[in-house]
């Protein structure tokens, strides 16, 4: 598959997920612009990106700031006239607290980062994409999109919602040219994974997991790419599951087998 000659960004692209995304948007012929809280790591991402043969600069960006993601979709354009697709993947995950012992300065940064940012990033991309006539989003979702894990609050909150304002945007600007979708990931084995779980806790909940294991970051980036290509071309709303098929509902404890 190649999508040569498109400009994109990535967000969140210092690690992980964002970082696999950004590496295979690259390896199709995107421009990718990595954006991250994180200078060292996004430095990185570009560096893997061009010894690959690929093309990428870095912009330092805090999603949750309105004042850095205007000035970030400005770069951009002002670098490569235009914006073609976009990831927006950056995301934090505090765990362990229940609704009522959630200290409200968490929620706000976690809501911030997670939902906000996705709107941020959206209300600037669009903008372009909407005078364009194209363009094409991934918003990195998660299972917790769908149902909730405990001691999760903000996150599972963040992540429901980041659906709902996919379906919005998608409602909103796909007879404008503009295909907006979701991706939800189970459990990935990036470093919010080894920031919340140790190494056993993520190999038990692989083994839980109807495939098997945990996913890698290429797995989710492959369904990233998929969606921000051509191929995807009557795909927009959709909030793809990229899980291993741990969302699948537990079988009926009445069933016969
Ligand atoms: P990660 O920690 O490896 O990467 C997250 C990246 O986001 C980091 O580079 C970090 O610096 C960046 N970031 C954090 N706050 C930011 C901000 N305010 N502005 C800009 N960048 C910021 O984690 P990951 O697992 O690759 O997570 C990527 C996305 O995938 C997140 O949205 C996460 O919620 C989602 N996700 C992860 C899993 C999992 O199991 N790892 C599962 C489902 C969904």
């Amino acid at each position: 598959m190649s999508d040569g000659g498109r400009i994109g960004l990535v967000t969140g692209a210092a690690s992980g997920i964002g970082r696999a995304s950004a590496i295979g948007l690259a390896s199709v012929g995107t421009h990718v612009t990595v954006a991250d809280v994180d200078t060292a790591g996004g430095e990185e991402t570009v560096a893997l990106i061009t010894a690959a043969g690929g093309a990428a600069d870095f912009v330092a960006c805090d999603v949750s700031s309105s004042a850095d993601v205007q000035a970030l979709v400005e770069t951009i354009v002002a670098r490569h006239g235009r914006l073609d697709v976009a990831h927006n993947n950056a995301g934090i995950c505090p765990v362990g607290y229940t609704i009522d012992t959630l200290p409200e300065e968490l929620w706000d940064r976690v809501i911030g980062v997670n939902l906000k940012g996705i709107w941020l990033s959206m209300k600037y991309e669009l903008a372009v994409m909407r005078e364009q006539r194209s363009g094409a989003i991934v918003n990195t979702s998660s299972v917790c999109g769908l149902r909730a894990t405990s001691m999760t609050v903000p996150y599972n909150t963040s992540k429901h919602g980041v659906i709902g304002l996919t379906q919005e945007a998608a409602l909103d600007f796909s007879a404008l040219g503009v295909r907006v979708n979701a991706v939800l990931p189970g459990v990935v084995d990036t470093a919010m994974a080894h920031g919340i779980a140790s190494d056993e806790q993520i190999v038990a909940m692989g083994e839980a997991t109807p495939i098997g294991r945990v996913a890698s970051p290429d797995e989710i980036a492959a369904a990233v790419v998929w969606l921000l290509s051509d191929a995807a071309s009557y795909v927009t709303g959709e909030g793809m599951l990229v899980d291993g098929g741990l969302a699948i509902p537990l079988p009926s404890p009445i069933s016969p087998v």
